[in-house]
């Protein structure tokens, strides 16, 4: 199996210890590439940064999350634009709307997610999306801005958000949120309906390890190495081979982010 992991936190500081370690253990479990998520400046710069130390391996995003939305302003928007430009670069965001945790105020949360798209526009790359507690908001939003191309990452959605961001154009990522035995039971009935080709996968390390791996790690933190995990809970709940899953999902991957065959 090839696999894309097309959101994970690699930047996250859970991994400064032994992250060429997590790298080696995914790629020897087939994760023959992994976008890198950007959520501030900052962790933005060192996706970037990984993504130059493994080329044709690792690709970064470049975004500012809806947490951070406070910190996007008109004088740190010019940099993040440049770094949207970076060729490792293959989607702007993780950029949106998170009225569930609330960190920044909401109308920062819309300039900050409307101006990303605005980049995304003007970079001519797809996005990298974050909802949560927020879709009717959002959804005005991607409309307005004639948003076509991108992924709405971590997918926990019913199916009035599946159907709205498939009727858009957009990708829909999963990730070990399914394998959770009882917050996962909704999602195994909605991704039935997803599109092979608008399907991808994610683990959103060091987030949301999945809960049916046997034996349990001993951290809580998940790793790209994982990602198996969620691709065989797709493919059960779909009643799909996992290897369909994976060659499906990375085509798909693909051919949204523009990333090279291997
Ligand atoms: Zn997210």
């Amino acid at each position: 199996m090839e696999l894309i992991d097309i959101g994970l936190n690699l930047a996250h500081d859970s991994f400064d210890a032994d992250r060429a370690m997590v790298i080696e253990r995914a790629r020897h479990l087939g994760v023959v590439q992994m976008v890198v998520t950007g959520s501030s400046e900052d962790s933005t710069r060192r996706a970037i940064e990984l993504s130059r130390s493994l080329p044709g391996v690792l690709f970064a995003t470049a975004g500012v999350h809806p947490h951070h939305a406070a910190d996007l302003t008109p004088e740190t928007l010019a940099p993040l634009e440049a770094l949207a430009h970076e060729p490792e670069v293959v989607a702007a965001g993780e950029c949106g709307l998170d009225y569930f945790r609330d960190l920044s105020p909401r109308p920062l949360q819309r300039r900050a997610f409307e101006w990303q798209l605005e980049i995304a526009a003007r970079v001519g790359k797809p996005v990298f999306l974050h909802q949560r507690d927020a879709h009717e908001d959002f959804l005005a939003i991607l409309r307005a801005h004639g948003v076509k191309r991108g992924v709405a990452h971590c997918f926990t959605g019913g199916e009035k958000e599946r159907d709205a961001y498939l009727e858009l154009g957009l990708h829909i990522g999963i990730t070990g949120w399914i394998n959770d035995e009882r917050r996962g039971l909704n999602l195994r009935e909605v991704v039935r309906q997803i599109p092979a080709d608008r399907l991808l996968i994610e683990t959103d390390a060091p987030y949301l390890l999945p809960r049916d791996i046997r034996p349990a790690p001993g951290s809580r933190r998940n790793e790209p190495a994982f990602l198996p995990y969620v691709v065989r809970a797709i493919a059960k709940a779909r009643g799909d081979d996992p290897e369909a899953v994976a060659a499906t999902s990375t085509q798909a991957a693909r051919a949204l982010f523009g990333l090279p065959a291997t």
